[in-house]
């Protein structure tokens, strides 16, 4: 979502006469987009603010910005306590940036942290280079008020960007010749434009070009309908692959967690997508050492990855967050058990993505060719439609951004390795 952002920003200040340079040293204005969402996403950018402070030393004219969930929820002590940052601007406020900038070249601080119900940035292109994937913010803020979830707070309250315009924005993507996009949001099952709900926006943006790829994340448990799965089964274009964050097993946990759902209801959800979309696979987001967690709370947790069998996870120590209401809890989960569960959910995840992929040698599958191996430059890389990373060697008849079909020959928890079969499109 940054990433969008970013590129959101840069449509602004391009927009504005800004250019973009790569190198540090030659930039004039120096923004860092930032996350708030666990405590050390926050520290990197201390520390990147420290490294920092050489080049305002050596070039003090050198505007140097902080923006995003960091500069909404810090705004007043990182203007008094980093001195080195002249401009803090928060994630509905980018529209103004290149005021806030000359607020700055002008010596004063140029702050901008109103959070705003309406702004969707609609009418903005983002800057994007060229390539095969691209991200599309298809709505911003979020309702939902997870009580150890800080983003209601610094991204606002839910709002949703209009239909027409997504869709024009994918189909200059096609034009571009993109391949894959993800629509993102908070909470996508709560999309709302007018009458269009996300399943019609899914569908829509899958009609455009049948040769692009279209993912999209996240989806709130309590929200995904019976409506979605179907249009999911429906469209080869859109991948079978859901992000369903769970975070715990534990319906007590779940109720402190203010995720609305229940581990019985989840499940349930998982069984009817399995019903309806042959195939699909699934990853989640788990917190491990939420307030009060007890062994059984831990264990019921891990009964669910068990029981789901996720193809990936993303998995956290919980990290407490000043004005979340799980901040007045009591946290009383020792760092030791929070570090020993998270490491034990690490483990079996990778037990779990080891044995799925080793489940794979033999099939067929295609790939989208995205680039090459991290580890050869003879080895073309690219992703199943369920997202998997598959390796396999070069071959001058096929390029970038081809679709290709590929027999799996091995398999660790994070790769398929195999071989290629022959050259295809997706339909
Ligand atoms: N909106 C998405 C949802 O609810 O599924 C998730 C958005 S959040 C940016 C990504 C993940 O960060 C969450 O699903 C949660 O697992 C994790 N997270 C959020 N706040 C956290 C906290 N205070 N401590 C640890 N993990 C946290
Ligand atoms: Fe945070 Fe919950 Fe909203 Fe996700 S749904 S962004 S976890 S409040």
């Amino acid at each position: 979502m940054n990433f969008a952002d970013t590129e959101l920003v840069l449509g602004v200040l391009t927009n504005n006469g800004f250019g973009v340079t790569k190198e540090l040293t030659d930039a004039n204005v120096i923004l860092l987009n930032t996350c708030s969402i666990r405590e050390n996403a926050e520290q990197r950018i201390y520390g990147r603010l420290e490294n920092l402070k050489k080049i305002k030393k050596e070039k003090p004219e050198t505007i140097i910005g902080i923006i995003g969930c960091m500069a909404e929820r810090l705004r007043k002590s990182l203007i008094e306590e980093k001195k080195i940052v002249d401009v803090v601007v928060g994630p509905d406020e980018y529209r103004r940036l290149p005021e806030f900038i000359d607020t700055a070249l002008g010596g004063e601080k140029g702050i901008g942290v109103k959070l705003s119900r309406t702004e969707t940035y609609d009418d903005i292109q983002p800057y994007r280079e060229e390539g095969l994937s691209a991200w599309i913010s298809v709505m911003r803020g979020c309702d939902k008020f997870c009580t150890f979830c800080v983003v209601p707070f610094t991204r606002g309250r839910e709002r949703s960007r209009s239909l027409s315009t997504i869709i024009s924005e994918i189909e200059n993507l096609s034009q571009r010749g993109f391949k894959e996009i993800t629509l993102l949001g908070q909470n996508v099952n709560s999309y709302n434009d007018d009458h269009y709900d996300f399943a019609d926006l899914l569908a829509s943006s899958a009609k455009v070009d049948s040769n692009i790829r279209i993912r999209f994340t996240t989806s709130h448990p309590q929200d995904l309908s019976e409506k979605l799965l179907y249009t999911i089964a429906e469209n080869s274009n859109i991948c079978n692959y859901i992000h369903l964050p769970v975070q715990s097993g534990s319906n007590r946990i779940l109720e402190l967690m203010n995720r609305t759902y229940t581990i019985e209801h989840y499940l349930n959800l998982i069984d009817k997508a399995r019903r309806i979309i042959p195939n699909v696979s699934f990853s989640t987001d788990i917190i491990a050492g939420f307030p009060t967690e007890t062994i059984d709370d831990y264990l019921m947790t891990i009964d669910v990855m068990q029981k789901v069998r996720y193809d990936g996870a993303y998995m956290f120590k919980y990290s407490p967050r000043e004005g979340t209401k799980a901040f007045n809890m009591i946290d009383d989960v020792s760092e030791e058990t929070k570090g020993k569960r998270l490491n034990n959910i690490i483990e079996l995840q990778q037990k779990i993505s080891f044995e799925i992929n080793q489940s794979q040698i033999g099939t067929e599958e295609v790939v989208l060719v995205e680039g090459f191996s991290k580890k050869s430059d003879q080895h073309f890389s690219g992703r199943t439609d369920s997202n998997k990373v598959v390796v396999f060697p070069k071959n001058d008849e096929i390029k970038l951004g081809d679709y290709v079909k590929v027999k799996i020959n091995s398999a660790t928890s994070g790769t398929l390795l195999g071989e290629l079969k022959i050259n295809g499109t997706l339909i």
